[in-house]
């Protein structure tokens, strides 16, 4: 049998073609294996596996504590809708304590 084996970047540019005289003893084993249900399965396994979606996250309505917007945290004590919002916190707070300090 004589085949050739196109390798493609992800771009979908030609990289190179390999020929049979330039294949591993691997890839020709693999190549050659009469039940294509195994080689599909093999395919399989090259691929990236798919993303799984955690359906246990669940999103929360909340209302964040420093700008007052609903935003949907992954957690349900998340009180900022945004790291922003949290700096923007933690820096009042400080600018709360040093003037206590000061009085
Ligand atoms: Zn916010």
């Amino acid at each position: 049998m004589a085949y050739e084996c196109k390798v493609y970047d992800k771009n979908g540019k030609l990289k190179k073609i390999l020929r049979e005289s330039q294949l591993t003893n691997a890839s020709k084993e693999f190549f050659n294996q009469p039940s294509t249900k195994k080689v599909r399965s093999l395919i399989n396994s090259f691929k990236e596996p798919p993303i799984e979606e955690n359906t246990d996250t669940k999103f929360y309505n909340k209302i964040c504590v420093v700008c007052k917007k609903e935003f949907h945290p992954r957690h349900p004590n998340s009180k900022y809708c945004s790291h922003e919002c949290q700096k923007k916190l933690y820096l009042e707070k400080k600018k709360m304590k040093t003037n206590r300090l000061k009085k």
